[in-house]
């Protein structure tokens, strides 16, 4: 078995894509899990190609060991940053329809318009089937616009990054934690691209959901499948609804919290329940949702305008957040408190104290990767009670035990 062939076995492909873009022998399909895959032929792939593979994919590796202008300050749940705040698009239609307060659509627009870049690498909805997800690369304000906001289903928006770089492009890539770790590392390795891909944005991600869960939520509504005219996750107000539009212009729409929590959530894929990194560490700028803290000290959900949480990571983000104000495209709210990003994020800090005993009740069945260091790690783990711990070890243990036996 080669290393990708162990990383699909092993179920910790992220489908970040890159290694689809970098070898002609790779194509992206979407699993019978409904999961996006790297499909090849056996023996296709050559040692070179696996190689360069191993220095970046995040189901091999996810670390901090990459020199490059990132903020040596560092928490260990929300990692390296220079400035934290909440923000949102200064023009009303932009933060309206954006997921949380529209930034990370304003800033691609910030750079086409002043012409910082030729083009962004994001994902939005299938051209032709609109309940899927396709990697979009936009040249101009109406097509950036066209596809804000989140969409809780694969994507592998680095599937394209060759091509881009082959036609000696300057872009900015919006992708997830897993994919701006992916791109990161092959950075570092082919320095002579970081002059075209300029900017990396991510958002913080609980995990991908197989299109399964999209296509329960379509079901859930009543409407057919095939009658889908367009599906929007989110957006349209702040956390706004999961709407699909039939193809009689009939709408119907479910809140965030059932389409999320009652059902997308429930089909997250494997890797995302050990990801070390859900929160764009590896990022120029991270925005997520800056939700208000409810009773209980939960997430309040209440539909409002949208605030994005602001996540400066590298002196490059930080010019770019300035330049950003001072042009009217965004506007920053003051500083937010580490402590409080625990209270509206607590699935992002629960699921790093739980990574040590998940690694290790994997590492016990014979599960090697990914290679994360786990030091940063350790301080959040001890913290829990020894209930906890163990709860989550069995708990993981126990399940891919039951697959292994299956399988
Ligand atoms: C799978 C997933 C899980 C998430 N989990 C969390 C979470 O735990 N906590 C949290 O605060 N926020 C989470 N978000 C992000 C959140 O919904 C917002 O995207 C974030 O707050 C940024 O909002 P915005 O208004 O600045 O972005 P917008 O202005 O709406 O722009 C969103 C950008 O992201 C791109 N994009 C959308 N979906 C995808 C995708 N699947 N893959 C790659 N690019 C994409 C769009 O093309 C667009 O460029 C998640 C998003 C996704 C897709």
């Amino acid at each position: 078995m080669n290393l990708l062939e162990e990383v699909i076995d092993q179920d910790v492909c992220a489908g970040c894509g890159l290694c689809a873009s970098i070898s002609d022998k790779i194509e992206m399909k979407l699993s019978k899990e409904g999961f996006l895959r790297p499909d090849f032929l056996p023996n296709s792939i050559s040692d070179d190609t696996l190689e360069d593979i191993s220095k970046f994919c995040p189901g091999i590796i996810v670390k901090h060991d990459l020199n490059y202008d990132v903020s040596n300050v560092s928490d260990n749940v929300w990692g390296p940053y220079f400035n934290i705040s909440s923000g949102f698009a200064t023009k009303k239609d932009v933060r309206y329809n954006g997921s949380s307060g529209g930034v990370l659509t304003a800033l691609s627009v910030f750079l086409l318009e002043t012409k910082e870049v030729d083009c962004i690498v994001h994902v939005g909805a299938g051209t032709k089937l609109p309940y899927l997800n396709e990697t979009k690369v936009s040249f101009t304000t109406e097509d950036v616009l066209s596809n804000s906001g989140s969409r809780y289903a694969p994507s592998s928006p680095l599937e394209v990054i060759k091509s881009l770089l082959e036609d000696n492009l300057i872009f900015a890539v919006v992708a997830k934690p897993c994919d701006i770790s992916a791109i990161r590392r092959y950075l570092n390795v082919k320095s002579e691209f970081k002059k075209n891909i300029k900017y990396l944005f991510s958002f913080m991600c609980a995990g991908v959901p197989s299109i399964e869960g999209t296509k329960e939520t379509i079901k859930k509504l009543n409407v057919d499948i095939n009658n889908v005219k367009t599906l929007k996750y989110r957006g349209e107000g702040w956390p706004g609804f999961f709407k699909v539009v039939d193809k009689n212009s009939k709408e119907y729409k479910m809140s965030y919290n059932e389409s999320w929590g009652g059902i997308l959530n429930k089909h997250l894929q494997f890797r995302c329940k050990i990801c070390i990194d859900g929160t764009g560490e590896f990022a120029d700028i991270t925005c997520a949702d800056a939700w208000d803290e409810a009773k209980g000290g939960y997430p309040s959900f209440q539909e409002k305008e949208g605030q994005s949480l602001i996540i400066e990571r590298t002196s490059k983000g930080v010019e770019l957040i300035n330049k950003a104000i001072k042009g009217g495209y965004i506007i920053k709210n003051k500083p937010f408190n580490l402590r409080d990003i625990d209270k509206i994020q607590p699935y992002q800090l629960t699921r790093k104290q739980n990574i040590i005993s998940r690694k290790m009740a994997l590492k016990m069945l014979g599960y090697n990767l990914p290679n994360y260091n786990l030091r940063s790690l350790l301080s959040l783990t001890v913290n829990q009670s020894p209930q906890k711990i163990a709860k989550n070890f069995v708990g993981m243990f126990l399940r891919k035990l039951k697959q292994k036996k299956h399988d």
